[in-house]
């Protein structure tokens, strides 16, 4: 989780879009020259079922792993691409190609029968949640940009799964909603 931390934040030089805390935070240095993080042998197979496809931003990173693994059962059985904004990057003719390249790539070269894009409220690729001037506005248009994710990905893979799910962030955690 730290470490991941660290990660977002070189997004968020590169995107100029900082998040509360996400720079602020000391993190403690890594002194050795080698590291080994043991794996389930599972992981060892040339190909896996699943392209997740999220934001980056830090403050569901937890959260995702955990609702992949625990609550989709995923077990880590999962390509993940991550980029600052997640959704509207798929559905912005501006960056459109190059990261519908990238998904396409992913689901070519691991078979990958079933995409889990998960977007965020109060995301900085749309302003964050002020820039809908409601919530119930800020649920529509997210979801709406989440189905048009579903529907350029099912054009070009007429047999693919695309399960879409809205996550938010409040007190007691981070919800999870299905969209439908
Ligand atoms: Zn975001």
């Amino acid at each position: 989780m730290k470490y991941f931390s660290k990660i977002v934040c070189i997004f968020c030089l590169m995107t100029t879009v900082i998040y509360p805390g996400c720079s602020k935070k000391e993190l403690p240095l890594f002194k050795d020259s080698k590291a080994v993080i043991p794996i389930d042998k599972e992981v060892e197979r040339s190909d896996c079922d699943t392209l997740v496809f999220t934001c980056i931003d830090y403050r569901f990173a937890f959260a995702n792993q955990e609702f992949l693994n625990e609550k989709l059962g995923l077990n880590g059985n999962y390509d993940h691409i991550s980029v600052p904004g997640s959704i509207l990057n798929l559905v912005n003719p501006a960056t459109q190609d190059i990261v519908f390249s990238k998904v396409t790539g992913f689901i070519n070269f691991h078979l990958i029968k079933r995409v889990v894009i998960i977007g965020h409220r109060d995301c900085g690729g749309y302003g964050g949640s002020s820039a809908f001037g409601s919530k119930v506005a800020e649920l529509v248009y997210l979801s709406t940009d989440l189905k048009k994710a579903r529907q350029i990905l099912i054009e070009k893979y007429p047999t693919l799964e695309v399960d879409l799910y809205l996550e938010t962030l409040t007190r007691e955690g981070v919800h999870f909603d299905k969209v439908k």
